[in-house]
């Protein structure tokens, strides 16, 4: 487990342990959350459609063996059951909220049930956006939810009745991989089930999905010329295990996703003149598109990259790339070639 996000929940823990410090727990878990679904966020606004329904760990044991959009569906869904069916005694954001047909999910359960293949087709079914909504929904009902808890209200305990109503929901599957959850869940108590479907289930599933996004960023990048449109190396760019490089479809970078149809100027701009990248281009020294924005403090290194591969090529360009990381520390290229794109040519000349 990320080494933050277990510290984290293991201080939630410790906190809620005691009236003292049980409202200090609950901020700081609704705040945890927080960070938590800002992942899915930043992965839902970022990834491309098909990236939701790939299973690149497939057969693998553990739950990065799933797709993106099951993970969602079904960290939601548990918690969407245990909200609302055990705690608050109400109707679930689901049906409440007219997600199963926004959605466009054919089931109602948690998809423990479903096995291999039958979770890409399920995930390739549904709508990314409203599964997405929903998530959000559900989270936001569980924050009130949770600030509104007491102390005492963390012993409470569940009945017969509630098994029963859960059983009748029909919204755990009859699979042996599922229906054991009505048991789990009806065997703790309220801090059993915040322990779990609303802290540690997400951690545990969220982590899956960051390694099944870095699985796809690697697999789009396999084969493909990691020299970015703009003149910036993706095999030596820190985001790398983010983005899948500008010349894929798994496009993460900020000029991409902030622009309409997810797609960055620079690249458009490129496909549009028909060339390889701006390297190419003879506007390139006064370009103030996508990533040549003045207010981007890399735009001059770019631009400074780009002159250098148009003078020595792309292969020298990689090669320079790997000398200045080796004899260098830094992130960002602009922390080493500075703002000024002559200067920076001038740095990047004199370490060929
Ligand atoms: S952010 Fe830009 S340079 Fe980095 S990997 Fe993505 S496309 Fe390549
Ligand atoms: S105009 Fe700008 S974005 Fe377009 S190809 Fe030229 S340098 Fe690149």
């Amino acid at each position: 487990m990320d080494k933050s996000w277990a510290d984290k929940n293991k201080e939630i823990q410790a906190l809620l342990a005691k009236e003292a410090t049980f409202k200090e727990a609950i901020k700081k878990l609704l705040e945890f959350r927080g960070e938590l679904f800002q992942q899915i966020t930043w992965i839902v606004e970022a990834y491309p459609d098909e990236a939701f329904y790939q299973m690149p760990f497939a057969g693998a044991k553990g739950y990065h063996s799933k797709t993106l959009a099951y993970s969602i569906w079904h960290i939601y869904r548990i918690e969407d059951i245990v909200a609302h069916e055990m705690i608050a005694g109400d109707e679930q954001i689901l049906f409440r909220e007219g997600f199963l047909e926004k959605t466009a999910s054919p089931i109602i359960t948690t998809g423990n049930e479903l096995k291999g293949e039958e979770i890409a087709a399920f995930s390739e079914k549904l709508n990314v956006k409203e599964l997405y909504l929903y998530a959000k929904a559900v989270k936001e009902s569980t924050d009130q939810i949770l600030s509104h808890l007491q102390y005492k209200d963390l012993k409470k305990k569940f009945t017969d009745e509630t098994k029963q109503k859960l059983v009748e929901s029909k919204c755990v599957s009859e699979d042996e991989n599922a229906y054991w959850l009505i048991d789990y869940w009806c065997g703790k108590d309220v801090k059993g089930l915040m322990q779990m479907p609303f802290s540690r289930h997400w951690i545990m599933h969220i982590e899956a999905m960051l390694r099944i996004k870095d699985r796809l960023c690697k697999l789009a990048r396999k084969g493909t010329d990691p020299v970015a449109i703009c003149g910036l190396s993706c095999s030596h760019c820190f985001l790398g295990a983010w983005c899948g490089g500008c010349r894929t479809a798994y496009n993460t970078c900020s000029c991409a996703i902030y622009s309409a149809g997810r797609i960055c100027p620079n690249v458009k701009c490129c496909k549009e003149k028909n060339i390889d990248a701006c390297y190419e281009c003879g506007e390139l020294e006064t370009c103030e598109k996508g990533f040549f924005v003045p207010s981007n403090d890399g735009a001059n290194a770019a631009k400074a990259q780009s002159l250098y591969i148009r003078k020595y090529g792309k292969k020298e360009f990689l090669k320079i790339q790997t000398r200045l990381h080796e004899k260098f520390e830094f992130q960002k290229v602009q922390e080493i070639l500075g703002q000024d794109y002559k200067e920076a040519l001038r740095i990047l000349e004199e370490n060929r």
